[in-house]
Protein backbone atom coordinates (compact mmCIF):
# COMPACT_ATOMS: atom_id res chain seq x y z
CA UNK A 1 0.00 0.00 0.00
CA UNK A 2 3.09 2.55 0.86
CA UNK A 3 4.42 1.89 -2.45
CA UNK A 4 1.24 2.41 -4.19
CA UNK A 5 0.86 5.33 -1.91
CA UNK A 6 4.11 7.15 -2.90
CA UNK A 7 3.11 6.11 -6.68
CA UNK A 8 1.30 8.62 -9.12
CA UNK A 9 -2.05 6.12 -8.64
CA UNK A 10 -2.59 8.32 -5.66
CA UNK A 11 -1.84 11.85 -6.58
CA UNK A 12 -0.79 14.15 -3.96
CA UNK A 13 -3.60 16.08 -1.78
CA UNK A 14 -3.70 19.78 -3.10
CA UNK A 15 -2.89 21.78 0.40
CA UNK A 16 -5.95 23.56 1.48
CA UNK A 17 -4.65 26.83 3.01
CA UNK A 18 -5.98 27.51 6.40
CA UNK A 19 -5.57 31.08 6.04
CA UNK A 20 -4.31 33.24 2.60
CA UNK A 21 -1.42 35.69 2.92
CA UNK A 22 0.78 36.50 0.33
CA UNK A 23 4.27 38.26 0.63
CA UNK A 24 5.21 40.40 -2.77
CA UNK A 25 8.89 40.65 -3.08
CA UNK A 26 9.13 44.30 -4.56
CA UNK A 27 11.92 45.64 -6.76
CA UNK A 28 12.44 49.63 -6.71
CA UNK A 29 14.00 51.94 -8.12
CA UNK A 30 14.81 55.63 -7.41
CA UNK A 31 12.16 55.62 -4.78
CA UNK A 32 9.45 54.11 -6.75
CA UNK A 33 8.13 50.63 -6.76
CA UNK A 34 8.60 49.12 -10.43
CA UNK A 35 4.78 48.93 -12.48
CA UNK A 36 6.07 44.87 -12.60
CA UNK A 37 5.60 44.31 -8.98
CA UNK A 38 2.41 46.65 -8.88
CA UNK A 39 1.25 43.89 -11.13
CA UNK A 40 2.71 40.86 -8.87
CA UNK A 41 0.18 42.61 -5.92
CA UNK A 42 -2.79 42.51 -8.36
CA UNK A 43 -1.96 38.84 -8.61
CA UNK A 44 -1.79 38.19 -4.75
CA UNK A 45 -5.43 39.81 -4.88
CA UNK A 46 -6.87 37.58 -7.43
CA UNK A 47 -5.77 34.77 -5.33
CA UNK A 48 -9.01 35.58 -2.72
CA UNK A 49 -10.99 38.19 -1.22
CA UNK A 50 -9.58 37.34 2.19
CA UNK A 51 -5.82 37.21 1.13
CA UNK A 52 -3.65 39.29 3.41
CA UNK A 53 -0.86 41.06 1.24
CA UNK A 54 2.37 42.22 2.50
CA UNK A 55 4.81 43.21 0.25
CA UNK A 56 8.59 43.34 1.27
CA UNK A 57 11.41 45.75 -0.22
CA UNK A 58 14.86 46.13 0.41
CA UNK A 59 17.51 48.68 -0.03
CA UNK A 60 20.25 50.47 1.92
CA UNK A 61 19.67 54.24 -0.01
CA UNK A 62 17.51 56.91 1.12
CA UNK A 63 15.31 56.12 -1.86
CA UNK A 64 13.77 53.18 0.15
CA UNK A 65 11.82 55.10 2.81
CA UNK A 66 10.41 56.97 -0.39
CA UNK A 67 9.47 53.30 -2.11
CA UNK A 68 7.79 52.32 1.20
CA UNK A 69 5.91 55.48 1.43
CA UNK A 70 4.73 54.60 -1.96
CA UNK A 71 4.31 50.92 -1.79
CA UNK A 72 1.86 51.71 1.60
CA UNK A 73 -0.25 53.58 -0.83
CA UNK A 74 0.33 51.95 -4.66
CA UNK A 75 -2.39 49.44 -3.83
CA UNK A 76 -5.68 48.93 -2.35
CA UNK A 77 -5.02 45.44 -1.26
CA UNK A 78 -1.39 46.38 0.61
CA UNK A 79 -2.52 45.00 4.58
CA UNK A 80 1.60 45.63 5.41
CA UNK A 81 4.49 46.90 4.53
CA UNK A 82 7.77 44.95 5.26
CA UNK A 83 11.32 47.35 5.15
CA UNK A 84 14.93 45.68 5.28
CA UNK A 85 17.28 47.57 4.70
CA UNK A 86 21.06 46.53 4.84
CA UNK A 87 24.06 47.40 3.17
CA UNK A 88 23.47 43.40 1.79
CA UNK A 89 20.63 45.00 -0.15
CA UNK A 90 22.83 48.17 -1.95
CA UNK A 91 21.75 45.91 -5.18
CA UNK A 92 19.00 43.38 -5.73
CA UNK A 93 21.67 40.28 -5.49
CA UNK A 94 19.60 37.25 -4.99
CA UNK A 95 22.17 35.35 -2.94
CA UNK A 96 20.94 37.75 0.40
CA UNK A 97 17.49 38.31 -0.89
CA UNK A 98 16.92 34.68 -1.27
CA UNK A 99 18.08 34.63 2.57
CA UNK A 100 15.78 37.30 3.65
CA UNK A 101 12.66 35.44 2.21
CA UNK A 102 13.75 32.56 4.00
CA UNK A 103 13.94 34.77 7.52
CA UNK A 104 10.46 36.92 6.90
CA UNK A 105 8.76 33.33 5.50
CA UNK A 106 9.67 31.81 9.27
CA UNK A 107 8.69 34.26 10.91
CA UNK A 108 5.78 35.31 8.99
CA UNK A 109 4.07 31.41 7.46
CA UNK A 110 2.73 33.12 4.40
CA UNK A 111 0.69 30.66 2.19
CA UNK A 112 1.88 32.60 -1.31
CA UNK A 113 5.23 34.25 -2.00
CA UNK A 114 5.08 36.30 -5.40
CA UNK A 115 7.59 38.07 -7.94
CA UNK A 116 7.08 39.06 -11.24
CA UNK A 117 8.86 37.53 -13.79
CA UNK A 118 11.53 40.01 -14.90
CA UNK A 119 15.04 39.67 -13.95
CA UNK A 120 14.72 40.23 -10.42
CA UNK A 121 12.31 37.85 -9.87
CA UNK A 122 13.20 35.08 -12.00
CA UNK A 123 16.98 35.52 -10.20
CA UNK A 124 15.21 35.08 -6.71
CA UNK A 125 12.62 33.09 -6.37
CA UNK A 126 14.20 29.64 -7.75
CA UNK A 127 16.74 30.43 -4.76
CA UNK A 128 14.52 31.29 -2.04
CA UNK A 129 12.22 28.27 -3.21
CA UNK A 130 15.13 25.86 -2.93
CA UNK A 131 16.10 27.06 0.92
CA UNK A 132 12.20 26.58 1.75
CA UNK A 133 12.59 22.95 -0.32
CA UNK A 134 9.48 24.16 -2.39
CA UNK A 135 9.16 23.50 -6.39
CA UNK A 136 7.78 27.30 -7.64
CA UNK A 137 5.64 27.93 -10.42
CA UNK A 138 6.92 30.30 -12.86
CA UNK A 139 5.52 32.30 -15.73
CA UNK A 140 1.62 32.38 -14.39
CA UNK A 141 -1.07 34.16 -16.60
CA UNK A 142 -4.14 33.59 -14.81
CA UNK A 143 -4.20 32.64 -11.48
CA UNK A 144 -8.11 30.47 -11.26
CA UNK A 145 -7.54 29.04 -7.64
CA UNK A 146 -5.35 29.72 -5.07
CA UNK A 147 -3.44 26.68 -5.91
CA UNK A 148 -4.68 26.38 -9.66
CA UNK A 149 -2.83 28.53 -12.37
CA UNK A 150 -2.15 28.83 -15.77
CA UNK A 151 1.19 29.11 -17.69
CA UNK A 152 2.81 28.97 -21.20
CA UNK A 153 4.45 26.03 -22.55
CA UNK A 154 5.87 25.64 -26.34
CA UNK A 155 6.82 29.03 -25.89
CA UNK A 156 3.29 30.38 -25.67
CA UNK A 157 2.07 27.78 -27.84
CA UNK A 158 -0.11 26.48 -25.60
CA UNK A 159 -1.27 26.91 -22.25
CA UNK A 160 -1.11 24.78 -19.17
CA UNK A 161 -3.70 24.79 -16.30
CA UNK A 162 -1.55 23.27 -13.48
CA UNK A 163 -2.07 22.64 -9.91
CA UNK A 164 0.17 23.15 -7.04
CA UNK A 165 0.15 19.80 -4.67
CA UNK A 166 3.80 20.81 -2.72
CA UNK A 167 3.42 22.13 0.75
CA UNK A 168 3.50 26.13 1.73
CA UNK A 169 4.55 28.34 0.55
CA UNK A 170 3.42 28.00 -2.92
CA UNK A 171 5.92 30.51 -4.60
CA UNK A 172 5.22 31.63 -8.21
CA UNK A 173 6.37 34.38 -10.65
CA UNK A 174 3.54 36.22 -12.75
CA UNK A 175 3.71 37.96 -16.52
CA UNK A 176 3.35 41.35 -15.33
CA UNK A 177 1.18 42.38 -18.12
CA UNK A 178 -1.26 39.40 -17.77
CA UNK A 179 -2.37 41.30 -14.39
CA UNK A 180 -2.00 44.83 -15.49
CA UNK A 181 -3.47 47.12 -12.71
CA UNK A 182 -7.22 48.99 -13.43
CA UNK A 183 -6.49 52.83 -12.34
CA UNK A 184 -7.88 54.06 -9.32
CA UNK A 185 -10.99 56.07 -10.02
CA UNK A 186 -11.49 59.51 -9.41
CA UNK A 187 -12.49 60.23 -6.24
CA UNK A 188 -11.46 56.77 -4.60
CA UNK A 189 -9.38 57.62 -1.46
CA UNK A 190 -6.22 55.73 -1.31
CA UNK A 191 -5.90 53.70 2.08
CA UNK A 192 -2.09 53.55 3.41
CA UNK A 193 -0.66 50.11 4.79
CA UNK A 194 1.35 50.47 7.59
CA UNK A 195 5.06 49.79 7.16
CA UNK A 196 7.37 47.89 9.89
CA UNK A 197 10.89 47.09 9.82
CA UNK A 198 12.44 43.49 9.21
CA UNK A 199 13.86 41.90 11.92
CA UNK A 200 17.48 41.72 10.36
CA UNK A 201 19.48 40.49 13.97
CA UNK A 202 19.34 36.92 12.25
CA UNK A 203 20.52 37.17 9.13
CA UNK A 204 23.83 37.27 10.31
CA UNK A 205 27.24 36.75 8.09
CA UNK A 206 26.51 33.60 5.87
CA UNK A 207 28.64 32.19 2.86
CA UNK A 208 25.90 32.16 0.65
CA UNK A 209 25.20 35.65 1.05
CA UNK A 210 28.34 36.99 0.31
CA UNK A 211 28.64 34.46 -2.95
CA UNK A 212 27.92 37.22 -5.40
CA UNK A 213 29.40 40.48 -5.58
CA UNK A 214 28.15 43.60 -7.63
CA UNK A 215 30.70 45.05 -10.40
CA UNK A 216 28.58 47.59 -12.01
CA UNK A 217 25.63 48.54 -13.91
CA UNK A 218 25.40 49.25 -17.49
CA UNK A 219 22.83 51.12 -18.98
CA UNK A 220 21.81 53.91 -21.46
CA UNK A 221 20.24 56.46 -20.20
CA UNK A 222 16.89 57.16 -22.49
CA UNK A 223 13.92 59.29 -22.17
CA UNK A 224 12.02 56.22 -24.01
CA UNK A 225 9.73 54.16 -21.67
CA UNK A 226 10.42 51.27 -20.83
CA UNK A 227 9.96 48.55 -23.06
CA UNK A 228 7.91 46.06 -20.55
CA UNK A 229 5.52 48.80 -19.65
CA UNK A 230 5.34 51.13 -22.67
CA UNK A 231 2.06 51.77 -24.47
CA UNK A 232 3.71 51.72 -27.98
CA UNK A 233 6.21 48.95 -29.06
CA UNK A 234 8.28 49.56 -32.05
CA UNK A 235 10.23 46.67 -33.06
CA UNK A 236 12.83 46.50 -36.16
CA UNK A 237 14.21 42.63 -37.20
CA UNK A 238 17.40 41.37 -38.87
CA UNK A 239 15.82 43.49 -42.44
CA UNK A 240 17.26 46.22 -41.13
CA UNK A 241 20.81 45.58 -41.71
CA UNK A 242 22.45 47.16 -39.55
CA UNK A 243 23.05 49.40 -36.75
CA UNK A 244 22.97 52.66 -38.64
CA UNK A 245 20.02 51.40 -40.53
CA UNK A 246 17.92 50.85 -36.80
CA UNK A 247 18.22 54.39 -36.30
CA UNK A 248 15.04 54.88 -38.53
CA UNK A 249 13.18 52.73 -35.81
CA UNK A 250 14.38 54.89 -33.25
CA UNK A 251 13.45 57.81 -34.73
CA UNK A 252 9.85 56.61 -35.66
CA UNK A 253 9.86 55.29 -32.04
CA UNK A 254 10.53 58.69 -30.62
CA UNK A 255 8.29 60.46 -32.83
CA UNK A 256 5.10 58.40 -31.19
CA UNK A 257 6.58 58.78 -27.60
CA UNK A 258 7.16 54.58 -28.20
CA UNK A 259 9.94 51.96 -26.45
CA UNK A 260 12.16 50.16 -29.45
CA UNK A 261 12.14 46.61 -29.50
CA UNK A 262 14.07 44.21 -31.82
CA UNK A 263 14.40 40.75 -32.83
CA UNK A 264 16.82 38.57 -31.51
CA UNK A 265 18.49 37.93 -35.13
CA UNK A 266 18.84 41.87 -35.14
CA UNK A 267 20.01 41.80 -31.46
CA UNK A 268 23.11 38.90 -32.51
CA UNK A 269 23.99 40.88 -35.24
CA UNK A 270 24.27 43.41 -33.31
CA UNK A 271 22.57 46.24 -34.19
CA UNK A 272 20.95 46.79 -30.78
CA UNK A 273 21.71 45.59 -27.53
CA UNK A 274 20.35 42.39 -25.72
CA UNK A 275 17.80 44.07 -23.49
CA UNK A 276 15.44 45.53 -26.39
CA UNK A 277 15.07 41.61 -27.50
CA UNK A 278 11.44 41.05 -27.52
CA UNK A 279 10.77 37.28 -27.39
CA UNK A 280 10.75 33.64 -25.59
CA UNK A 281 14.40 34.64 -24.05
CA UNK A 282 13.71 38.44 -24.54
CA UNK A 283 11.13 41.14 -22.77
CA UNK A 284 7.21 39.94 -22.88
CA UNK A 285 5.51 42.88 -23.74
CA UNK A 286 1.68 43.58 -24.45
CA UNK A 287 1.73 47.18 -25.61
CA UNK A 288 -1.76 48.89 -26.97
CA UNK A 289 0.22 49.08 -30.23
CA UNK A 290 2.91 46.80 -31.36
CA UNK A 291 4.51 47.48 -35.06
CA UNK A 292 7.05 45.41 -36.52
CA UNK A 293 9.62 46.04 -39.57
CA UNK A 294 11.05 43.46 -41.31
CA UNK A 295 10.23 40.95 -38.37
CA UNK A 296 9.44 37.14 -40.04
CA UNK A 297 7.41 36.51 -37.11
CA UNK A 298 9.51 33.17 -35.31
CA UNK A 299 7.26 31.58 -32.60
CA UNK A 300 10.03 32.37 -29.92
CA UNK A 301 9.36 36.11 -30.94
CA UNK A 302 5.58 35.86 -31.57
CA UNK A 303 5.79 34.33 -27.62
CA UNK A 304 6.85 37.59 -26.15
CA UNK A 305 4.33 39.95 -28.10
CA UNK A 306 1.38 38.03 -28.62
CA UNK A 307 -1.11 39.74 -26.57
CA UNK A 308 -0.27 43.25 -28.14
CA UNK A 309 -3.67 44.50 -28.27
CA UNK A 310 -3.35 46.11 -32.08
CA UNK A 311 -0.23 44.54 -33.83
CA UNK A 312 0.78 46.29 -37.11
CA UNK A 313 3.63 44.19 -39.94
CA UNK A 314 5.49 45.63 -42.48
CA UNK A 315 7.06 42.74 -44.12
CA UNK A 316 8.35 42.29 -48.23
CA UNK A 317 7.24 38.61 -48.14
CA UNK A 318 3.28 38.46 -48.36
CA UNK A 319 4.02 34.72 -46.72
CA UNK A 320 5.58 35.73 -43.59
CA UNK A 321 4.52 33.94 -40.48
CA UNK A 322 3.77 38.09 -38.78
CA UNK A 323 0.83 38.29 -40.63
CA UNK A 324 -1.20 35.40 -39.34
CA UNK A 325 -0.98 37.59 -35.78
CA UNK A 326 -0.85 41.06 -37.01
CA UNK A 327 -4.32 43.12 -37.21
CA UNK A 328 -2.96 45.37 -39.87
CA UNK A 329 -0.56 44.06 -42.28
CA UNK A 330 1.15 45.86 -45.21
CA UNK A 331 3.55 44.08 -47.57
CA UNK A 332 6.31 46.21 -48.79
CA UNK A 333 9.96 47.43 -48.39
CA UNK A 334 10.59 49.40 -44.82
CA UNK A 335 13.40 51.19 -46.22
CA UNK A 336 10.37 53.09 -48.20
CA UNK A 337 7.84 52.90 -45.69
CA UNK A 338 9.46 53.52 -42.84
CA UNK A 339 11.09 57.24 -44.55
CA UNK A 340 7.29 57.65 -45.91
CA UNK A 341 5.94 57.56 -41.82
CA UNK A 342 8.76 59.83 -40.53
CA UNK A 343 7.76 62.26 -43.54
CA UNK A 344 4.23 62.36 -42.77
CA UNK A 345 3.81 61.90 -38.86
CA UNK A 346 3.50 65.09 -37.24
CA UNK A 347 6.92 66.27 -34.62
CA UNK A 348 5.71 65.01 -31.28
P1 LIG B 1 14.55 36.82 -40.16
O1 LIG B 1 13.95 35.52 -39.77
O2 LIG B 1 15.78 36.80 -40.98
O3 LIG B 1 13.40 37.63 -40.89
C1 LIG B 1 13.61 38.86 -41.54
C2 LIG B 1 12.28 39.25 -42.19
O4 LIG B 1 12.40 40.51 -42.78
C3 LIG B 1 11.81 38.28 -43.28
O5 LIG B 1 10.49 37.89 -43.03
C4 LIG B 1 11.93 39.10 -44.57
O6 LIG B 1 10.89 38.80 -45.48
C5 LIG B 1 11.77 40.50 -44.04
N1 LIG B 1 12.43 41.52 -44.86
C6 LIG B 1 13.68 41.45 -45.44
N2 LIG B 1 13.98 42.63 -46.05
C7 LIG B 1 12.90 43.44 -45.87
C8 LIG B 1 12.60 44.78 -46.27
N3 LIG B 1 13.48 45.52 -46.97
N4 LIG B 1 11.39 45.29 -45.92
C9 LIG B 1 10.50 44.57 -45.22
N5 LIG B 1 10.72 43.29 -44.80
C10 LIG B 1 11.92 42.75 -45.13
N6 LIG B 1 13.87 35.46 -31.63
C11 LIG B 1 13.35 36.57 -31.08
O7 LIG B 1 13.02 37.54 -31.78
N7 LIG B 1 13.20 36.66 -29.71
C12 LIG B 1 13.51 35.64 -28.88
O8 LIG B 1 13.35 35.78 -27.66
C13 LIG B 1 14.05 34.45 -29.45
N8 LIG B 1 14.36 33.40 -28.67
C14 LIG B 1 14.82 32.25 -29.26
C15 LIG B 1 15.06 31.12 -28.47
C16 LIG B 1 15.48 29.95 -29.06
C17 LIG B 1 15.72 28.74 -28.19
C18 LIG B 1 15.69 29.89 -30.45
C19 LIG B 1 16.14 28.61 -31.11
C20 LIG B 1 15.46 30.98 -31.24
C21 LIG B 1 15.03 32.19 -30.66
N9 LIG B 1 14.78 33.31 -31.44
C22 LIG B 1 14.24 34.41 -30.85
C23 LIG B 1 15.16 33.39 -32.86
C24 LIG B 1 14.01 33.16 -33.81
O9 LIG B 1 13.85 31.78 -34.06
C25 LIG B 1 14.26 33.87 -35.17
O10 LIG B 1 15.48 33.42 -35.70
C26 LIG B 1 14.30 35.39 -35.08
O11 LIG B 1 13.17 35.88 -34.39
C27 LIG B 1 14.31 35.95 -36.50
O12 LIG B 1 14.49 37.34 -36.46
P2 LIG B 1 14.03 38.26 -37.69
O13 LIG B 1 12.58 38.08 -37.90
O14 LIG B 1 14.57 39.61 -37.42
O15 LIG B 1 14.91 37.69 -38.90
Amino acid sequence: LRAFRNSSIFPRIAPTYRSLSTLVLAEHEGGTIKASSISAVEAAKSLGEENSVSVLLAGSCASLKAAADQAALCHPSISEVLVAESDHFTYPLAEPWAKLVHVVQQKGGYSHIIAASGSFGKNIIPRAAALLDVSPVTDVTNIIESNIFVRPIYAGNALCTVRYTGSSPCMLTIRATSFSVPSTSAGSKPTLAPIDRVDLSTFGEDDAVVKSRYIKLSSEETERPDLGNARVVITGGRALKSAENFKMIEKLAEKLGAAVGATRAAVDAGYVPNDLQVGQTGKIVAPELYMAFGVSGAIQHIAGMRDSKVIVAVNKDADASIFQVADYGLVGDLFEVIPELLEKLPEK
